[in-house]
């Protein structure tokens, strides 16, 4: 792969190095973000910030931002990104081809929905301004389009009024998967943030016992109280385990020392990258799983079939022995996501990563997409590296659309391996 510094919004491609693919900062779990034979256009060099408007909150900036460093810059004057993932490490331009979610589907949907415009340039040299209103096809394609439709060079965005830093949260334990679905609904929108955590190891009476996670934002507090300060240290494994420390043993030792530690006691205060990030605190964290790594498995289930389809993946998943560490369920809304091949829809999404164990591990994961299909789900692009062609052109209906719409000198290793 070639690798190309883009730090100029407005240089132009040269047709010699293609097939060409952005890179934001690499923190997808799969080979939407690798191009293999082609060039890789790095693009964390593409990071100014061009205006803001702190009367309506839009943002103005380059696709190479990273989200952390827009929220460093915005929450001290009152504004939040309307829609963040479990982590700030990733781009602009990145949140935008992969039309990411956060835990506050239910009310906010995905990224796309809070983008106004953004500049594309394709490779024939046009720098296209792209909007609902302006050539609107190509910009529904390229929300969730995973690079394929040419390089994101600016993006603005609308961002959410708060009057704080801070998260109102909770965490509620539930015994058995069955009991999270009714916490889920009464919490409602008062809650805008919540993600279960659950326990993927845990078999029989206790099948899919986890903790509920809920957030909001926080007022500001009377003058006195002690409030939590963000001190922004992480910590980082240096380098990769010879072996992968993910086992058996090791996430039922993990899994049921965070069961048994919630519920803190009522709310508490935490700041928002403390609550909305708790993976950033462990950089680099994916090395735990060796030199094999690891395999993520994102699905989205409709509502219709979610809680069977939950459940069956559950067991499935206990009874391999192979459980990830805590899984992350999250209920996606009814706001429909703008992107053409957007992955968040209406259900209920459910995250587990596997350590490689080679065609055990593939095997059950073969066993999972049967499960998922049944229910008319889908797999994440964005966190994936061996969904079959099938998969993909059922969960994604539109796909011949959007093909038509791709830069034809922009790929992907993804995209070629979806079309063979
Ligand atoms: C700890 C952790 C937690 C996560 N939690 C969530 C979550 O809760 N919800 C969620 O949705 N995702 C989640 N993710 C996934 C992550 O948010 C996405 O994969 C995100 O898209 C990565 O952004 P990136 O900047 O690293 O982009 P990359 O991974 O480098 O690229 C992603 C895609 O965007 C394209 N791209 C990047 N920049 C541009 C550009 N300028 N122009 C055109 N295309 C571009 C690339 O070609 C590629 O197809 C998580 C990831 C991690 C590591």
């Amino acid at each position: 792969m070639r690798l190309i510094e883009w730090r100029d919004r407005t240089a132009p491609l040269s047709a010699a190095d293609a097939p060409f693919l952005a890179l934001g900062n690499g923190r997808s779990h799969g080979d939407v973000c690798v191009n293999d034979g082609g060039t890789l256009l790095l693009t964390r060099g593409m990071d100014r910030l061009i205006a803001f408007d702190r009367g309506t909150g839009i943002v103005d900036c380059e696709a190479g931002i990273l989200l952390g460093d827009l929220l460093h810059w915005c929450l001290p004057q009152g504004w939040m990104l309307p829609v963040v993932p479990g982590t700030r490490f990733i781009t602009v331009g990145g949140a935008v081809a992969n039309d990411v979610h956060g835990r506050n589907h239910r009310v906010a949907g995905s990224f796309g929905r809070h983008v106004l415009e953004m500049d594309l340039l394709r490779s024939t040299g046009e720098h296209l301004r792209i909007g609902p209103e302006e050539h609107a096809d190509l910009f529904a394609a390229t929300i969730g389009g995973l690079g394929l439709t040419g390089l994101i060079t600016r993006v603005r965005l609308r961002m959410i009024p708060v009057s704080s830093d801070l998260m109102l949260t909770e965490s509620i334990r539930f015994g058995h998967l069955d009991a999270v679905w009714d916490i889920n609904d009464r919490l409602g929108a008062e809650w805008p943030y919540t993600i279960a955590r659950i326990d993927c190891i845990a078999r029989g009476r206790r099948l899919g016992r986890g903790v509920l996670v809920a957030g909001r934002h926080a007022p500001p507090q009377p003058a006195g109280t002690p409030v939590p300060r963000w001190r922004g240290r992480s910590r980082s494994l240096p380098f990769d385990m010879p072996f992968s420390l993910v086992n058996r043993h090791s996430v039922r030792a993990f899994n049921a020392v965070y069961y048994r530690a919630a519920p803190l006691p009522g709310r508490r205060l935490q700041h928002v990258h403390g609550h909305l990030f708790p993976l950033d605190r462990l950089r680099d964290w994916n090395r735990i799983y060796g030199r094999r790594g690891f395999y993520p498995y994102h699905c989205v289930l409709p509502h219709a079939h979610a809680r069977d389809g939950v459940r069956t993946l559950l067991k499935r998943t206990a009874a391999s022995a192979q459980g990830s560490f805590l899984a992350a369920m999250k209920t996606f809304g009814d706001l429909p996501a703008p992107g053409i091949l957007s992955f968040p829809r209406p259900g209920v999404t459910l995250a587990l990563d596997f350590a490689n164990r080679g065609p055990r591990t593939l095997r059950l994961l073969a066993d999972l997409d049967d499960i998922v299909s049944a229910a008319g789900g889908a797999l994440d692009p964005g966190q994936d590296a061996r969904m079959s062609v099938t998969m993909f052109r059922r969960g994604f209906p539109q796909w011949e659309r959007f093909a038509t719409l791709v830069d034809p000198a922009f790929s992907s290793t993804f995209w070629r391996r979806m079309n063979p």
